[in-house]
Order: C-alpha cells, then structure tokens, then sequence
C-alpha cells in the first residue's frame, strides 16, 4: 500500500508513504470516521496544530485554475472568486485544503525546493490537464526540478465503478492517444473510466518519473465505511479533503 491509514483520538485520516519521510510537511486525507462538514476544518487544525486562519480552502468549478498562494489575504479576496481548482505555493504556515466526494485528490510535493501544491481531477479537471499544469506551474514558479517532484493520486472512485457516457469518452478520445488502457467498453455507449491511470498517463507525460507516482488504490464507492462518495450515495452533501502544509 503506498497509503497509510492514521487515527488521532477518534479521527482518522490517510497519509502518503512518499510524503512521511519528507521533513517539515504535513498531510492528510480525511474519510468519514470523525470528519463531518461541520468538523473539518477544526479537525484539520488539530491533526497539525495550527490555527484556523492559516488555512485556505479551494473553490472547486471543475475547470484548471491554480492558486499560487503568496498572501492568504489577497488569494481570498482577488482570486478565491474566480473559481480555484487547484493550491500551489512555498510559503510555511498555509494550509491548503481541497475538497472530494468521488473525483481524484492530486498531492504534489517537490522536497528539494520545498514546494507544495493540491488538484481536484474530476473527468474535467483530469481531461483538461490540471496535473500537467501543476507540474509546469511547479517549474517556471518555483523552479522544481522534474526529478524531485512526488505526486500521490488519492482515495477516489475507481475504474471498478466509474461508469460514463459517450461525452466524456468523446473527450478523452479527442485528447489522448491512450484511451485503450483507460476505457472499458460495458454496454452500449457506456464505459468504465480509470482516472487514476489517467491522471498517472499524464503526469507521466509531463516528465514526472513513474517511480514517483503514488496511487492509493482506493475506491470512494467501494469503501463505503471508510469514505463519503457522491454517486454511490445519490449526491450527499458531505466531504472528504486533502490538506498539506509546509512547516
Ligand atoms: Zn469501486
């Protein structure tokens, strides 16, 4: 397993094996044991006790726009608006949240340069190539070597039970050259959709070395006692997040 599941009193949480060796860097995702919308956020701030306000959420639009956080003030007020799909920065103390019932957690981390940085890949947020343009953003930004970089793809729903229609599968087939090892055919004009091997085919595409990848392996549907998961419980309102700070 390249995840690990931790409990801190009642709360428990999932952490990366690539992730817990790096010093000075927290991280976590949630899961429905001890984590309810109205919790979350305080949780967060127990688990690596901080306070509420260095921490910043996402405003997830399913689209590809990434915050670089610099100022926690200015990101609410100018960019928090606009839509926010993904984090992004090197400055210590900034929590940055993002929030799943389903779709796929991006985790990135350069341990050299010290960078950290969150993606929400639904099928938009995946076909549009968000994770691409983390690694590109990680780059020209903060000047992180392709070698460096770890990426950890987390609990989400799985090709096991993913099933799309033909718009999502016509978009995918207009993008990639590798929808033969993402799709499988179940019935007529419908398909099981991998978009962990999907977001891992384009990370890949991107220089990210295989050996830095990371997938937890983890479906949100399948493990109905351990996550929330938006199809499997006809749209429920609850939330699981990915949060990472650099200390
Ligand atoms: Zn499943």
């Amino acid at each position: 397993m390249s995840f690990n599941i931790v409990s801190k009193e009642e709360v428990f949480y999932y952490t990366i094996k690539s992730f817990d060796n790096v010093e000075n860097v927290d991280h976590l995702f949630s899961t429905r044991m001890g984590w309810n919308k109205e919790n979350t956020l305080e949780n967060i701030a127990k688990v690596f006790n901080v306070g509420l306000e260095n921490i910043v959420v996402s405003n997830q639009v399913h689209g590809t726009n990434i915050a670089v956080l610099e100022d926690i003030n200015f990101y609410k007020e100018n960019v928090y608006p606009n839509g926010v799909d993904g984090l992004l920065t090197d400055k210590t103390n900034i929590v940055l949240v993002t929030y799943y019932a389903d779709c796929v957690p991006l985790f990135f981390l350069d341990p050299n340069k010290k960078v950290i940085g969150l993606a929400h890949g639904g099928w938009r947020g995946t076909v549009q190539n968000i994770g691409g343009k983390m690694v590109n953003l990680m780059k020209e930004k903060y000047n992180s070597s392709i070698d460096d970089i770890l990426v950890a793809i987390g609990p989400s729903i799985g090709p096991c039970c993913y099933e799309i229609g033909i718009e999502v599968y016509d978009e995918f087939k207009k993008r990639f050259e590798f929808c033969n090892e993402i799709f499988k055919s179940t019935n007529k004009n419908k398909w099981h959709l991998d978009l962990w091997e999907a977001n891992k085919k384009i990370l890949m595409k991107s220089g990210i070395h295989e050996e830095n990848i990371s997938i937890s392996k983890l479906c949100t549907s399948c493990n109905n006692d351990i996550f929330y998961s938006y199809r499997k419980e006809m749209g429920i309102k609850e939330r699981m997040v990915a949060a990472i700070v650099l200390k």
